[in-house]
């Protein structure tokens, strides 16, 4: 059996706790590896030797170096992203087609960002005839990284890679659920030499404390949390011990708006794909459904057949479309939530935990619609974090926008409509930071993605993703003797 280590210092360290945590495979509740159980001690070394490595070497001003380190774990990990992909599988779920499709988003985030190092731009600037400015963009020193279970692999390299392009020591805090693939990205980072020895750490472990440490930490100049919103809320009030400078990527209860001119071939696929992919644990599940009256009922009875049609089970099976959610703790999280939309509303499909042979070994929830739900209801307006479509119609445009809107979340939304001018009116009402027309998921490095509302603060990926991780600095020149107007004219 595996057992994983901290890397601090450039070094494969144990918890001063002594402490393992275990790490299962949700689909056959085998153990897949053992990881350290950390300390806020560890948390405390950890910071301490970033902070002096980051002090003291060069990777805040090498960006060639930078680019160099992070194409060279690009390269590791496609070379090894079919042993990476089984792992992933078996520590957290989701299909091996999923978990390759995660894999090679982490090697184009960090190819884009290795060359991104190189364009850390700033600006420069006459004030005054005597004064001239130049605005740097810097590192901000040392980073903490905080990821969740659902996307392991590409939301810490989400964020790892340009808080490495930007030239920060970075501390990578991974969800206790799935240590594993986390720690194995980090067996690569030990391999590429252009990585500053000690520049980039990873500490596993509870985040109620060691995450907490992070948080409240003085020397620790920022936080990247990716998770729960109640966590983030945690997080803003732990960074206040410092004014640490916070980025957050928070949940969503992300709306499909089905016009009734919606291509359907096109759109029924890709709704269900919304919402079904990782089994519905993904921030940006497409969760609401809310479908223009005329066409409901063709919608609704394509949507049960995509659903019925999925092959549940073992994500490890070339064959499956869904795998298991991650824990039985999520699995009675999503059934509690069908009980509520069972006695406010109605379950089209789904609704209940498969059972029966191998499925009892592991936590498998049915794909799931549920129709007839008032908007108050919580199965509306809460994360489910599961398979749980929930359906609302509506008869207007305008009433469609407001529905859209009437959520303390805005992650993204999708747009199903042939109407240009429509799909324009509705894209700019939505308070979303993401909004697909005719399309759905659709995620690049290049472009931006976080929240509005209680989704987030700050943006990831894109240039606007480089600049949350830099600082930004006037350097002021004052020049004593000017030509005289005389002496310009005589050059
Ligand atoms: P979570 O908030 O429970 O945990 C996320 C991370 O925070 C884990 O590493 C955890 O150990 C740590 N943590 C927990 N309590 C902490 C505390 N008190 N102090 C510091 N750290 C703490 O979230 P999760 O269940 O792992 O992930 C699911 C959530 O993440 C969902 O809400 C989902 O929408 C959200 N998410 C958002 C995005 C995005 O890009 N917006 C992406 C993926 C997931």
């Amino acid at each position: 059996m595996t057992r994983y280590y901290n890397y601090i210092g450039g070094e494969w360290t144990s918890s001063v706790s002594g402490e393992w945590l275990e790490s299962f495979n949700p689909a056959t509740g085998e153990l897949v590896g053992y990881a350290q159980n950390s300390a806020v001690q560890d948390v405390e070394q950890a910071i301490d030797k970033m902070y002096e490595v980051f002090q003291r070497s060069d990777w805040g001003y090498n960006p060639k170096r930078r680019y160099e380190a992070l194409l060279g774990l690009a390269q590791k990990m496609e070379e090894q992203l079919e042993r990476l992909a089984v792992i992933l599988t078996r520590e957290q779920g989701k299909t091996i087609k999923e978990s390759r499709q995660e894999l090679a988003g982490c090697v184009d985030t960090l190819k884009y960002f290795a060359g991104a190092a190189r364009t850390v731009f700033g600006r420069s600037v006459q004030l005054e005839p005597h004064n001239f400015g130049v605005i740097t963009k810097e590192p901000i020193g040392v980073v903490g990284i905080i990821s969740p279970w659902n996307w392991p692999a590409l939301l810490m390299i989400r964020e790892l890679a340009p808080a490495l392009a930007a030239g920060n020591a970075v501390l990578v805090k991974p969800a206790s659920l799935t240590p594993a693939i986390s720690v194995e990205i980090f067996k690569l980072i030990d391999q590429v030499p252009q990585f500053t020895k000690g520049i980039v750490s990873i500490v596993t472990g509870p985040g109620r404390s060691i995450g907490a440490a992070m948080g409240t930490s003085k020397k620790m100049d920022m936080i990247s949390f990716t998770g729960d919103t109640s966590t983030g809320k945690q997080i803003m009030e732990m960074a206040t011990s410092n004014i640490k400078k916070l980025a957050l990527e928070l949940g969503g209860k992300s709306p499909n708006v089905v016009f009734a001119d919606a291509d359907l071939d096109k759109a029924i696929p890709v709704i269900g794909r919304s919402i079904f992919i990782s089994a519905g644990q993904i921030c940006m599940a497409g969760s609401r459904l809310l479908v223009h009256e005329s066409v409901k009922g063709e919608v609704l009875s394509r949507m049960k057949r995509y659903a019925e049609n999925l092959r549940v089970g073992n994500g490890l099976e070339e064959s499956t479309d869904m795998g298991p959610v991650v824990n039985q703790a999520q699995l009675e999280l999503i059934a509690n939530y069908c009980e509520i939309g069972r006695s406010e509303g109605k379950i089209v499909t789904g609704g209940q935990r498969i059972t029966g042979g191998a499925f009892d070994q592991g936590s498998f929830f049915a794909p799931t619609i549920i129709d007839e739900l008032p908007s108050h209801c919580r199965v509306v307006r809460e994360e489910i974090f599961g398979p749980v479509l929930a359906v609302q119609s509506f008869a207007r445009e305008e009433e469609a926008l407001e529905m859209a809107n009437d959520s303390d979340f805005g992650l993204s939304a999708g747009v199903w409509t042939r109407d240009l001018n429509r799909a324009m009116r509705m894209s700019k009402g939505i308070r979303a930071g993401t909004v697909w027309i005719n399309t759905y998921n659709k995620n690049f490095p290049e472009a931006e993605f976080g929240g509005y509302k209680q989704s987030g603060l700050g943006r990831t990926r894109g240039v606007d993703g480089l600049m949350e991780y830099c600082e930004t600095k006037h350097i002021h020149f004052e020049i004593d003797d000017l030509p005289s107007e005389e002496g310009r004219e005589d050059r």
